[in-house]
């Protein structure tokens, strides 16, 4: 019997991500493939990793939209698109807005809500509606779900929700949203079925990755993070600033004579590790490099991390733990050894040996327990897609 098939999507400003779930006898999802088609509107390429062992695929590809970049992926004949059983799509679509608080499935009244909130994330809402066209256009019949990053933090209190500016732009929609929320709500559960004590807790999660965030979780709850209206607050990531002063962008206005669009590349493509740095975005190529800029944009990411740690306690008036994830989270001792050395006044007490192993558990004989938890924000949209489906 044909087993029944997802496909997960997730469409950034210039790649398009994709994984295939089957249903597995009990209900769960399960990958079977996943892939990337890299640097839409460039020369680029698409890339196919199978979970059956067969060997990884990479044939260039260029695709001037995302559009083209779908209509080659239902070209393959062994690819997402075409797999038999396949019954319906999930997308990771960045902003939900105040409105999309939970996943939805997408109808006309959806998209519409959808690009209503555009506005709020111009660089990331816009391909994953582009996606969800094309697909709708493709595959009339089968049902696409919506998921946002923003949702999980819609329940935030008022004081980390707001900005010290007049009420009618916070209705206007300019609030703290928070991002990374699938992420988030990935480890909230792993927390419930690996470490229900401390799920039951204060937890800080670290997602370190090329975009970075950290979140406050209360008994699974977010309550706080640290990114706020936009994917660019809170920490230096690869290319983004992470917080300013916003004297800065008044300076680069009235002193630079820079317009609206040349301030927004700045801030999304030059800044981060790679503008502090000069070398890089790459935290592997920091780490490596001599160059003292390298090695003061790596301090300043860990201080940040660390800073924001101890905001963040602050906010659930206190931690009992915290987990690393995501690509720098998953995959750098030497990140996590440095982020807990500055956090042991919070009682982190490193175990260097199981830090050198990816853990689980990075501490030992501490007062409160840090863990490294890899993060499957695919597999929490596959499990709301094949839900909502399966309610219709
Ligand atoms: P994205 O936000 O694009 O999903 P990832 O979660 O894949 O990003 O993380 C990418 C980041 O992880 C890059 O900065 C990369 O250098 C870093 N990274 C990956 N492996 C390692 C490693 N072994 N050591 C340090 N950093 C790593």
């Amino acid at each position: 019997m044909t087993s029944r098939c997802l496909c997960v999507l997730n469409a950034g400003s210039s790649s398009l991500k994709f994984a295939l779930y089957r249903v597995m006898p009990d209900g769960a999802p399960r990958r079977a493939l996943s892939g990337e088609v890299e640097r839409i509107g460039e020369k680029g390429r698409l890339l196919i990793a199978p979970t059956d062992g067969a060997a990884p695929r990479e044939t260039p590809l260029a695709a001037r939209d995302h559009a083209e970049a779908l209509a080659a992926l239902a070209a393959l004949p062994d690819g997402p698109l075409t797999a038999p059983g396949l019954e319906g799509f999930g997308h990771r679509v960045v902003h939900g807005g105040p409105t999309l608080t939970t996943p939805v499935l997408v109808d006309t009244a959806a998209l519409a809500q959808i690009e209503a909130v555009s506005p709020l994330a111009p660089l990331h809402n816009p391909p994953a509606i582009t996606v969800l066209k094309a697909l709708a256009a493709r595959f009339p019949a089968l049902p696409q779900v919506a998921c946002f990053d923003t949702a999980f933090h819609r329940g935030h209190p008022a004081v980390a929700d707001r900005f010290a500016i007049p009420d009618e732009f916070y209705q206007a929609g300019v609030r703290r949203y928070g991002f990374h929320g699938l992420s988030y709500e990935y480890i909230a559960g792993a927390l419930v079925a690996h470490y229900p004590a401390v799920a039951a807790g204060r937890v800080v999660v670290a997602h370190l990755g090329n975009g970075a965030s950290m979140c406050a979780l209360a008994n699974g709850h977010s309550v706080d993070s640290s990114m706020g209206f936009t994917a660019l607050d809170g920490l230096p990531m690869g290319t983004r600033s992470g917080s300013l002063d916003p004297g800065v962008i008044l300076w680069l206005q009235q002193q630079k004579g820079w317009n609206g669009d040349r301030v927004e590349h700045f801030l999304y493509e030059e800044c981060g590790l790679k503008g502090l740095s000069g070398v890089s975005n790459d935290m592997r190529t920091l780490l490596a490099s001599e160059a003292p800029l390298a090695q003061l944009a790596v301090e300043y990411f860990v201080y940040h991390v660390a800073r924001t740690a101890g905001a963040l306690a602050a906010s659930m008036g206190g931690i009992d733990a915290f987990v690393f994830t995501a690509g720098i989270g998953e995959r750098s001792p030497e990140i996590r050894a440095r982020v807990l050395q500055r956090l042991e006044w919070l009682g982190f007490t490193l175990d260097d040996a199981a830090n050198q192993q990816g853990g689980p558990c990075l501490t030992t004989g501490s007062a409160r327990p840090a863990y490294v938890i890899p993060t499957d924000e695919e597999l929490v949209i596959a499990r709301h897609t094949l839900a909502l489906i399966d309610a219709r």
